[in-house]
């Protein structure tokens, strides 16, 4: 785990006071490992034991990065830990990164140099891309595993698996992507690069850093690095060694502080020695505390939030903790800045504190009337209030119509715990209190509210004694009734809605009734307005009434025609109407042809009650009166009509028979008759045509006789034939029928 967040709480024993919710990310965890100890002296050149001059550099590199992390040895003491317990220590210790300091050792005095190595092998935590050289040749890895206590690399040769002991193959990663090898590799080239400036060479590779499977690199979880720091069997190296151990660890330390960018003071805790909220004029102690690898100083601010004003409390200072008391209400930030002394940056570091300040407030115990709600207009009501506070407070009434949303002020601040309301106006009521301590100036510390109705007069009836619709100028009795409290008196108005026109029918007065005579026809509607006696409202209360008035209208007492329906075409038909009214009419006549839906005006309006009517066209005919009063502007007041058919009544033959069937033998006396119909007078021309030669013969011309007496001498097949004519017709005939007839 690289990040530990953790919530820490601190008992300040010296203040005695409890810091509250800070949330610091601690720095990193170092464990530094002074390789050998104990029996086990490391490389003995020149009377140095390398497990001494190993724990001296280890400490000067503890004490180096102590002031910006948490640094653990593995030892702190001339003892001997197995390579094992090493590595277990720094596994079961979390560490972020893991640094064993050893120095080197030649049989060749000429050796030299510094170098760092790590292990981009982890069995532990990474296997799946490992490949191994043994001999020069490379192999896949198979597996790590200790054999009687020694631990051996299992490798795949063609196939065969083989081992070689660990001291003698190097396992290699192909990619070594994951973090703490990354971090492992990096490091070491820095710390290479780092103790090479102080005129050390780099031993083994050009870069210093080895990629090597050392077991402390090897089986550590954490970026872990071994530090070669110069060869004591090199007098060059020895003397080097011997007098730049504080430099070489400085250099190591910076390495590490640049690395993970320790170097920022890290505010460990920011709180306050009391809860939010307090009260203004509370001394609050606020508290600091930061950490760096130098000493630091700190600023501290505050935001009002509720303005956004900021306020300095205590310029940059080592003071640790600061007395704030706040005499203004609100919320609150509290900032504290931190920096290195020294350092020109306006901060390096903040963190910030919501605190809330509270006035105190008046306690409203009570706050009513001594009626209870709802009353009538100008009943005088006491409204109480009562509050209770440690100091002496003042009090402030107002009055909201709910209904119209007005705030009305009823009485101003003062000691004054009761009023008397006495509401002029209906309506539904919020009242108010507002109180505050004596010599604040807020508008308000507390307030209570009381709701009021200030009742209305109900109307229960309001209507008139005759139904709508009526005739004008006909009196109509309009009554309204209310109730109320207070005794009332009512106001009646008409609104003429064909024209928007209102009018006064009667004012304000204790009359329920009013006689209505309206003399104009139209759509009214009634209005009486009902308000307690002694209001200045316009009215509380209101009813309305729908009324139509109408005028009187001509009644048609007949409509007929002379003749009876059907007639013939071109018949004079006598029409007449007859319509009674107070007041003289005119009449319109009208025809609608109901086969062809066409209206024709036949007379327009006068005084006349007959028409001569004349169609001339046949067909089933609809006859319209229009009737109104003479001088009405209106297309009629009443109106009838009535259903007529005109006929054609053409010349028709309806029959032509002889009075014995044929056939009958020659010279037979037969009897032929002829009839038609015609509105004129008719007359019959009679023929027999031969069929078998094609003869025609006239048997008697035209005269007004119906019978002709037919007595054929020649054997035959016959046609009669009768034409028809109206008499002084020119026309050769009008109409003619054949009658077929056989003589033997
Ligand atoms: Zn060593």
């Amino acid at each position: 785990m690289k990040y530990k967040k953790i919530i820490i709480t601190y008992l300040f024993a010296f203040i005695s006071f409890l810091v509250i919710g800070i949330q610091v990310e601690a720095s990193k965890r170092i464990v530094i490992d002074p390789g050998h100890g104990g029996w086990d002296p490391g490389a003995v050149n020149y009377n140095v034991q390398e497990k001494d001059i190993n724990l001296e550099l280890s400490r000067l590199i503890k004490d180096r990065l102590d002031p910006f992390t948490e640094v653990i040895l593995t030892r702190n003491g001339d003892e001997y830990l197995s390579l094992e317990e090493r590595a277990d220590f720094a596994n079961v210790k979390n560490a972020d990164l893991f640094l064993s300091i050893h120095h080197d050792s030649n049989y060749y005095s000429s050796a030299q140099g510094i170098s760092t190595h790590f292990s981009s092998y982890r069995a532990n935590i990474q296997s799946d891309d490992y490949y191994v050289k043994y001999n020069g040749k490379t192999y896949d890895y198979l597996y790590e595993k200790k054999v009687n206590g020694e631990s051996y690399i299992f490798y795949s040769d063609n196939g065969k698996t083989k081992k070689a002991h660990v001291n003698n193959i190097i396992v290699y990663d192909k990619k070594p992507f994951h973090s703490v090898v990354q971090e492992s590799q990096q490091l070491s080239l820095d710390i290479a690069d780092a103790l090479a400036s102080l005129g050390f060479k780099k031993r083994y590779t050009s870069s210093g850093s080895k990629d090597h499977n050392l077991y402390v690199t090897r089986h550590t979880n954490m970026a872990s690095i071994l530090i070669e720091n110069g060869f004591t069997s090199n007098l060059e190296d020895l003397f080097k060694i011997k007098n730049n151990q504080e430099q070489m660890a400085l250099k190591i330390a910076n390495s590490i502080i640049n690395y993970y960018k320790l170097g920022t003071p890290v505010i460990t805790s920011f709180g306050a020695d009391k809860t939010s909220p307090q009260r203004v004029d509370e001394r609050i102690i606020v508290n600091a505390k930061a950490t760096s690898g130098e000493p630091v100083e700190y600023k501290f601010w505050q935001e009002n939030v509720d303005t956004g004003e900021w306020t300095l409390l205590q310029n940059y200072s080592s003071d640790t903790n600061i007395g704030w008391e706040p005499s203004v209400a609100g919320n609150y930030k509290l900032v504290v800045q931190v920096r290195e002394q020294g350092s020109t940056k306006s901060y390096q570091t903040y963190k910030s504190l919501h605190y809330v300040i509270e006035d105190p407030k008046p306690t409203i115990t009570k706050f009513e009337g001594d009626k209870a709600s709802p009353q009538s207009i100008n009943e005088r009501i006491i409204v109480n209030a009562k509050a209770t506070n440690e100091n002496p407070v003042e009090y402030k009434f107002w009055q909201k119509n709910l209904d119209t949303g007005e705030w009305t002020l009823i009485q101003n601040y003062s000691t004054d715990t009761n009023i008397g309301w006495e509401p002029t106006i209906a309506g539904n009521y919020q009242l108010v209190v507002h109180v505050r301590e004596q010599g604040s100036t807020t508008p308000y510390q507390s307030y209570k509210t009381l709701n009021y109705v200030i009742s209305k007069p109900n109307i229960t009836e309001f209507e008139a004694d005759k139904a709508s619709p009526q005739l004008i100028n006909e009196r109509i009795i309009v009554n309204a009734k209310a109730t109320s409290n207070n005794p009332v008196e009512y106001k009646f108005w008409q609104e003429n809605l064909d024209t928007g026109e209102w009018t006064l029918i009667q004012n304000y007065s204790t009359d329920t009734n009013i006689g209505w005579e309206p003399s104009v026809a139209g759509n009214y509607k009634l209005v009486v307005h009902v308000r307690e006696q002694g209001t200045t409202e316009p009215y509380q209360s209101y009813k309305t009434l729908n009324y139509v008035i109408e005028k009187p209208k001509p009644v048609i007492s007949s409509f007929k025609a002379d003749k009876a329906s059907p007639q013939p075409v071109n018949e004079r038909i006598m029409v007449s109407a007859q319509a009674t009214d107070s007041n003289p009419v005119e009449y319109k006549f009208w025809q609608e042809n109901l086969d062809t839906g066409e209206w024709t005006l036949i007379q327009n309006y006068s005084s006349d009650t007959n028409i001569e009517w004349n169609p001339s066209v046949a067909g089933n005919y609809k006859l319209v009166v229009h009737v109104r009063e003479q001088g009405s502007t209106e297309p009629y007041q009443v109106y009838s009509t009535i259903s007529y058919t005109v006929d054609n009544l053409e010349l028709s033959i309806t029959s032509f028979e002889a009075d014995k069937a044929s056939p009958q033998p020659v010279n037979e006396r037969i009897i032929v008759n002829a009839k038609a119909t015609s509105k004129n007078p008719v007359e019959y021309k009679f023929w027999q045509k031969n069929i078998d030669t094609g003869e025609w013969i006239l048997i008697q011309n035209y005269s007004s006789d119906t019978n002709i007496g037919w007595k054929p001498s020649v054997a035959g097949n016959y046609k009669l034939v009768v034409h028809v004519r109206e008499q002084g017709s020119t026309n050769a005939y009008q109409a003619y029928e054949v009658l077929t007839y056989k003589i033997n």
